[in-house]
């Protein structure tokens, strides 16, 4: 199962989880594409994956 990974825009912090509200921070993970290395982000609380546009 491909797990979907929702874009969203970071403006000088990224803490609270955007889909839950969850403020304590993410989880992370990285995947690789065609262009690198994606940083994404796990929440804790309701496991959606993001996307705010760094990258390793
Ligand atoms: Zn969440």
């Amino acid at each position: 199962m491909e797990d979907k990974i929702h874009k969203t825009e970071f403006n000088r912090e990224f803490r609270v989880c955007p889909h839950c509200g969850y403020k304590d921070g993410f989880h992370t993970m990285l995947k690789e594409d065609e262009q690198g290395t994606l940083w994404l982000f796990i929440c804790p609380s309701c496991h959606q994956i993001f996307d705010i546009g760094k990258r390793i």
